[in-house]
């Protein structure tokens, strides 16, 4: 049997290397890196193959596969979105992905995306934030302290220059463990008994929260003049975390239109109300923020050119850190053409009788 060839074997990260490779970058390095790439890709939004993610509904979730490709690089994600999934000791959100070389079709990383998701949404919301949220914003309330909302503040630290959040979950458990995981990062953490409480005196107020259902996570008179929504948690049809009353009042960004109108906040809105793609406002066709006082909504549902962004980012630091497992992914005939003869040839020897 030969053994495959060096070309043949594509790199794989696994979750374990994944986690020493951020504690060998450092987070919020990575962060910043994940949120340049996504700026850089942005930039360049007319190059990207672009389609709404592929969901497959059930009555308890969803699985989604999100593909875009530059012409060069071809890259996909496989999600899923279970909010039952904590109950039983699972997570709402896990992922994998992988990048591709288009010339050849051969795929060339395969890696988990949890954790890259979670770093490549918090990037995005802060990139979007550093954009639309008021001058001087320093304050974030941080409602839903699930998987997402260490990565998320810690983004907003990292790049927009926020200094203190204010947690509040329905789940009290949760607010904790965020509190506790927060500790040291030089964010003023401050727990808060209600979501009303949570808002008092914030800039910046991201959602990120899960359930199935249209929730009301602020409703229309919590939200006043000049502050920046950053509504992460809306993400399917029929989940939704913000009152309809806002969205009327507020200017919205969203990434990629056609898919933000069916899964986003935006889905209960007709479908011929008016919002921005936020690539136009990053290569400056478009103003971000237009005043101290208007409402700034970014209607992120994570789109599939932000996962390119961050395997890119990924593949561009994996060669010199060791921090991946060869994968025998793909057949490595001598004769491209003799895949049957590859097979034969490894054929396990015939036990010789006793
Ligand atoms: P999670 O289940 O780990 O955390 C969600 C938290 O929300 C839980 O702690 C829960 O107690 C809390 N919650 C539920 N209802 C609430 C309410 N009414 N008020 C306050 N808190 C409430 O999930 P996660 O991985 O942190 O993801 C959060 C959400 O973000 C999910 O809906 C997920 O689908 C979405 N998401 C969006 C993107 C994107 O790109 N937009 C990316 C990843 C995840």
């Amino acid at each position: 049997m030969t053994a495959p060839s060096d070309k043949a074997l594509v790199p794989f990260v696994s979750v374990d290397h994944m986690m020493q490779l951020i504690h060998r970058i450092g987070l919020p390095e990575m962060l910043t890196g994940i949120a340049a790439c996504i700026e850089e890709d942005f930039r360049r939004w007319p190059d990207f193959d672009k389609t709404p993610r592929v969901a497959s509904h059930s009555a308890e979730g969803v699985i989604e596969l999100m593909p875009t490709s530059d012409g060069r690089t071809y890259g996909f994600k496989y999600v899923n979105g279970h909010p039952k999934n904590t109950r039983d000791g699972l997570q709402t959100v896990t992922a994998f992905g992988l990048l591709a070389d288009v010339s050849t079709g051969y795929p060339v990383l395969l890696t988990e995306m949890t954790l890259l998701t979670a770093m490549r949404t918090a990037a995005m919301s802060a990139l979007a934030a550093k954009h639309l949220a008021p001058e001087g914003a320093h304050v974030m309330a941080m409602i839903g302290n699930g998987a997402q909302a260490e990565f998320q503040c810690l983004a907003f630290l990292a790049i927009c220059g926020i200094d203190t959040v204010r947690l509040w979950d329905i789940d009290p458990a949760a607010t904790v463990k965020c509190a506790r995981n927060l500790e040291g990062t030089g964010l003023k953490v401050i727990p808060c008994a209600s979501a009303e409480q949570a808002i008092e005196g914030a800039q910046i107020i991201t959602t990120s929260t899960a359930d199935k259902a249209n929730a009301t996570i602020l409703s229309d008179n919590m939200v006043g003049p000049g502050v920046h929504l950053n509504a992460i948690g809306g993400d399917c049809p029929g989940k939704t975390e913000l009152a309809p009353g806002i969205l009327h009042r507020a200017a919205i960004f969203v990434e990629y239109p056609p898919q933000t109108r069916i899964e986003g906040e935006i889905q209960q809105l007709p479908p011929d109300h008016p919002v921005t793609e936020f690539w136009r406002v990053i290569t400056g066709e478009v103003p971000g923020r237009r005043s101290p006082d208007q409402i700034t909504l970014f209607d992120s549902v994570g789109f599939a050119i932000e996962d390119f962004s961050a395997l890119r980012y990924l593949r561009d630091r994996l060669e010199r850190t060791g921090l991946f497992h060869p994968l025998d992914l793909l057949a490595d005939p001598d004769d491209p053409r003799d895949l049957f003869g590859m097979l034969q040839r490894a054929r396990p020897a015939p036990v010789p009788a006793v």
